[in-house]
């Protein structure tokens, strides 16, 4: 398709042309099929076990660059009519939908809470790397997604987890939490390669709808978080009034909050954006991190990774 066609095609994200590096690189990529990425569930099984089984049924993968439990399909169309499925040896998951859980030194005995969670793969990857010790507070507020949350839970043999039905906005300030994710609800511009829909919708309006949403699930997260523990709050947006601009409006508003810096060993990223549309924004903003389909040929993610100290 001839630069031009493709940049109609994706007229909506013509607002990003100067922040993200590559751009045309960018919009090329968006019309290739995302590679089929699958979890290694060690819960059931040691990973060596699960790779050895896929091979010995002519499966071909190779590892990912930066996470050992998880792989790239390369010669299967649909993960999930795989028999390692049904047995809950492998979880269908976007290599970058991996991150956030790996980003939140997370400890075997320790209380965690996944405020919008369904259908549960960051949830159940959390159980996973806790070894199903301790225990995960699973959330969401659509009860048709969390039927989802439990199947999977339950295919891959979860066994420290329950499950609440709360407007996150609102989960009761009972306890405080080791840790807690907020893999927020967005306008989902970084599953384009998955799904073209996502493009159909896209306006200011939804952006700012969002934004108040993503904000006072924010807000309600780090009252939940015991002093110390961390606070991962991920999107799937490019849109900056999704992400900087959210997080942004939490530190002004909050005393004791510190972001600290996002690395994945083996995976590139840009830094956080520091300004928007004239707006200044905190400084240390910029170490967010801002995961691009064309850098790392994944789908898309921003992730912030929040300590509260007091
Ligand atoms: N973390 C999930 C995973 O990895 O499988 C994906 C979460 S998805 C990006 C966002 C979720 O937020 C949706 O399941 C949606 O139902 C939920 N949600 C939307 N508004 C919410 C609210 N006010 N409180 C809690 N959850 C909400």
């Amino acid at each position: 398709m001839s630069s031009t066609a493709l940049e109609d095609k994706f007229a909506p994200l013509r607002r990003y042309e100067h922040i993200i590096p590559g751009f045309n690189e960018f919009l090329k990529c968006l019309e290739k099929p995302l590679p089929k990425t699958v979890r290694l569930n060690t819960l059931k099984a040691e990973a060596e076990q699960i790779m050895a089984s896929l091979e010995e049924r002519g499966i071909e993968f190779e590892p990912l660059s930066w996470y050992e439990h998880g792989i790239k399909l390369l010669n299967v169309e649909k993960p999930g009519n795989l028999l390692e499925y049904f047995l809950g040896l492998i979880h269908p998951q976007e290599e970058v939908s991996m991150i956030p859980p790996v980003l939140m030194e997370l400890e075997p005995g320790e209380l965690v809470l996944d405020l919008c969670a369904a259908p549960g793969s960051k949830a159940t990857q959390i159980s996973q790397i806790m070894g199903n010790t301790g225990h995960v507070v699973a959330n969401d507020v659509s009860l048709e997604r969390i039927s989802l949350l439990r199947d999977n839970y339950e295919r891959l043999g979860v066994l420290n987890m329950s499950i609440t039905m709360y407007d996150g906005r609102r989960f009761p300030l009972a306890c405080q939490f080791d840790k807690v994710l907020v893999d927020a609800p967005c306008s989902c511009e970084g599953v384009i390669r998955k799904d073209y829909g996502a493009l159909k919708n896209l306006s200011p309006g939804l952006y700012w709808h969002m934004h108040r949403l993503q904000r006072a699930l924010l807000l309600r997260a780090v009252k939940l978080v015991r002093p110390g523990g961390i606070v991962i709050y991920s999107t799937c947006t490019f849109a900056p009034e999704e992400n900087e601009l959210v997080v942004d409006y939490v530190l002004k508003r909050v005393e004791g909050l510190e972001l600290e810096p996002v690395e994945i060993r083996g995976l590139r990223h840009y830094p956080g954006l520091i300004e928007w549309e004239g707006r200044e924004l905190h400084p240390d903003l910029a170490y967010c991190a801002r995961f691009y389909p064309h850098v790392n040929d994944t789908g898309g993610l921003f992730v912030a990774k929040i300590r509260r100290i007091s």
